[in-house]
């Protein structure tokens, strides 16, 4: 499904463009991927101090000391998530401001969303709602604790970084589900691991930053 931008999102048009090409020549070639991040108003994700840079292909703030992140990791990740073909429903721990959950709710049939700032989660879910997304569940919870009450997932996407890969998120894949997120403290690398039955398997791509996946405290 498309965001419903009415007329708001005509103003940065080709500021949009010119990112979507950033991507092209940084190696992204889903096109149902860059055509999610071509029609997401990403400025409406930020305060309105920030949205005049809201494409520009960098991170930005959005209170609470976290991040919004940066498009080339959002599309990137998306397409890992997809590079199999399209999991049916998708659990994201980390939601933010709802930029991705946005992108990934163009792209496949659910998405779960997890996130642990109250006030980020409101503000998100408002927005989408206003949006006119209708296959986004919102939960205010710690995905690093408990498995989700909808699990299993076809695919998992975290956004902030354990130090190891979490047992539980592990635990909540369906048979050939993959997940795909950041790991490591100071140093990070992004991950895609697929479970193969029993057996899972692990890719390793790019260095990323990303804040830490926090545990057990709510906000
Ligand atoms: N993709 C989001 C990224 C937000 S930054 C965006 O573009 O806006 C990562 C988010 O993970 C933060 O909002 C942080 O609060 C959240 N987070 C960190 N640890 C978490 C946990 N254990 N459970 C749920 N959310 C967590």
């Amino acid at each position: 499904m498309k965001p419903d931008i009415g007329g708001i999102g005509m103003t940065s048009q080709r500021t949009r463009e010119r990112l979507v090409q950033r991507l092209i020549d940084q190696g992204i070639t889903n096109l149902s991927v860059l055509e999610a991040i071509r029609t997401t108003p990403r400025h409406l994700f930020l305060d309105e101090a920030m949205s005049h840079r809201a494409y520009e292909d960098t991170a930005l703030p959005i209170g609470f000391n976290q991040t919004l992140s940066q498009p080339y990791v959002v599309a990137r990740m998306t397409e890992l998530l997809l590079r199999d073909g399209r999991p049916k429903n998708v659990l994201e721990i980390g939601s933010g401001s709802g930029y991705q959950t946005s992108v990934l709710a163009q792209l496949v049939d659910e998405v779960y969303a997890v996130e642990r700032i109250k006030p980020l989660l409101d503000k998100s879910r408002k927005l989408l709602r206003q949006l006119k997304f209708r296959n986004i569940k919102f939960q205010h919870s710690d995905g690093g604790l408990d498995q989700h009450s909808s699990a299993p997932f076809a695919a998992i996407l975290c956004a902030a970084a354990p130090i190891s890969v979490p047992q539980v998120f592990l635990e909540q894949l369906t048979p050939n589900g993959r997940l795909v997120l950041p790991v490591g403290k100071e140093s990070q690398s992004l991950k895609m691991i697929t479970r193969k039955g029993d057996d899972f398997v692990t890719e390793t791509f790019e260095s990323v930053r990303f804040v830490p996946l926090c545990e057990g405290t709510l906000r």
